[in-house]
């Protein structure tokens, strides 16, 4: 049986594209990594040692200082699909706070920022057997990838998705907020100059706003089978 050493997938936030890119990688026992979970460390650390997130110098710095490391969830039952740990300590749920959504997507469009995670991102997928979730993993990390998936989703969904995981985590955002955070994110992924938010000219486009997981897996693993070198 022949399948893609690495599955690339783009897509807005809160696209289905995680919990999707999740359920694919446990199909193959392939590993999960989701690039966001790393420009929300970057941005995370900034906040917690008080640096400017504006001073891009400054952040751009630290993004080359700190140590993040992605991890199986183990036997972790609290829901979380795997483990980041900055400078060795756990900051799975820190990295979902109202305030990393907040500087996120500035903190990502920094240059410097993007080429030290995107380092990274490569070293995972030279070793194959990866299931790489992101916004340019398709076009910029892995162009070579056998199998390239753009996952979208309607806004008001992926807002509804994102006020149900919310609730679920105890923040009482409401909804207006976090559809127009959702919006916003958009248009900074999209427009930014480097790396925007856009699917591979190659990749395969699925829309998740009224389709289960479970039917858009069996799709996917279909695809896989037939998009491998
Ligand atoms: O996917 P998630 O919402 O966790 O990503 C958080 C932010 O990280 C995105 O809004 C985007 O600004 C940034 N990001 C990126 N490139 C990636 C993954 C995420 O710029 N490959």
């Amino acid at each position: 049986m022949c399948l893609p050493e690495v599955i690339a997938i783009d897509g807005p936030s809160a696209s289905g594209k995680s919990t999707i890119g999740h359920m694919l990688a446990q199909a193959l026992g392939y590993l999960f990594l989701d690039t966001g979970s790393m420009y929300r460390a970057v941005t995370l650390a900034a906040l917690q040692a008080n640096i400017d997130v504006m001073d891009e110098t400054a952040v751009t710095q630290l993004a080359r200082q700190i140590d993040i490391d992605i991890q199986p969830p183990g036997n972790m039952q609290d829901g979380r699909l795997y483990t980041v740990l900055l400078n060795g300590k756990d900051v799975t749920w820190e990295l979902r706070s109202p305030a990393v959504d907040t500087h996120v997507s500035l903190i990502s469009s920094y240059p410097g920022v993007r080429e030290e995670m995107v380092l990274h991102q490569r070293q995972y997928g030279q070793r194959g057997h990866v299931v790489m979730v992101g916004r340019d993993i398709g076009t910029v990390v892995m162009p070579d990838a056998p199998l390239k998936l753009y996952i979208t989703a309607s806004p008001a969904e992926r807002a509804r998705r994102r006020w149900l995981d919310r609730q679920k985590q105890g923040h009482n955002t409401d909804y207006e907020t976090i559809l127009a955070d959702v919006l916003r994110r958009d248009e900074i992924d999209s427009n930014r100059k480097h790396s925007p938010l856009r699917p591979a000219e190659d990749a395969i486009l699925i829309d998740t706003t009224q389709k289960p997981a479970e039917t858009i897996l069996q799709e996917i693993l279909e695809l896989a089978h037939t998009h491998c070198r």
